[in-house]
């Protein structure tokens, strides 16, 4: 009997170890209910502050931003597109055109006087910096690249080859009128005084260095980079500056581009902001 006493009596008091193992399981778990709801609420109110307060870029709160992404790419306004625009073996200056020029030195070389300015801005920071930058070619006009093509075609046709070989050869060896960016009176050639030659060896002059690094603060690329020249068709110029304006100037050189590229993604960027409208709104990343 004592023993089935005892054995009822261990029964009860592991039914009191289990209800008490309840009670604390259902005190943990309410205290957790608690806590969560407590956080909750408190990310609603996070949520519900004005926008002024959140900064556009953390805006991770919100899973609805209200403003769109800014566009990456810089566009330019309709007026100033004559900054940006591609002159190349496929995209040919329209017959005739010559733009508003100025006298850019004492040497006579004009440039469009819209960006004039900022040229003699740039040449006068980099001699205000100690070194002596030379303009050694700027606009030049239908009439000379004309002249110039014409008298490579005869030198070609003096080597023996006929006419039309001759006339394709010289495509290669001078620039095609109307795909000259000298035409457009946006790109000068510059080097430095004391080396005065148009070859890779020109990058290495300390007026390169400076114009390299600087350029693109007076809304300047070097057209022809090194790593672009499948893509430019131009063999590798250190001295040829083209003038874009700063904002496109200062992306292209942030992201190491040549102008080419830098339509290319203006395109892409055109057609993807197109899509996006005509469909519902999506906020991807990137
Ligand atoms: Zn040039």
């Amino acid at each position: 009997m004592e023993t089935r006493k005892s054995r009822l009596e261990l029964q009860i008091e592991e039914k009191k170890e289990k209800q008490k193992k309840l009670f604390v399981i259902a005190g943990v778990l309410i205290g957790l209910i608690i806590c969560a709801a407590a956080f909750g609420y408190m990310a609603t109110q996070q949520n519900e502050k004005p926008d002024n307060t959140v900064s556009q870029q953390t805006g991770a709160n919100s899973t609805e931003p209200e403003l769109p992404p800014e566009p990456l790419i810089p566009e330019v306004a309709e007026e100033n597109l004559w900054m940006t625009r591609l002159v190349n073996s496929t995209s040919l200056l329209e017959d005739g055109y010559v733009p508003e020029l100025v006298v850019v030195n004492s040497a006579g070389y004009r440039f469009d006087a819209r960006a004039a300015e900022d040229l003699n801005a740039m040449m006068q920071a980099a001699r205000d910096a100690g070194l002596s930058p030379m303009i050694c070619s700027a606009y030049r006009s239908w009439e000379r690249q004309n002249t110039l093509f014409d008298k490579q075609v005869v030198k070609q046709q003096n080597t023996g080859l006929p006419y039309e070989e001759a006339y394709e050869k010289a495509k290669t060896v001078v620039t095609f009128p109307g795909t000259s960016e000298h035409q457009t009176g946006l790109a000068a050639d510059i080097v430095a005084s004391s080396h005065q030659v148009l070859d890779d060896s020109q990058e290495q002059t300390a007026e390169q260095q400076w114009l390299m690094e600087h350029c693109w603060e007076y809304g300047f690329i070097l057209r022809y980079p090194k790593d672009k020249s499948e893509i430019t068709g131009i063999i590798y110029e250190p001295w040829h500056y083209r003038y874009v304006g700063h904002e496109v100037a200062q992306y292209i050189h942030e992201n190491g581009l040549c102008l080419e590229e830098y339509h290319q993604q203006l395109a892409e960027q055109k057609a993807r902001l197109a899509t996006e409208s005509t469909e519902p709104r999506q906020y991807e990343q990137g």
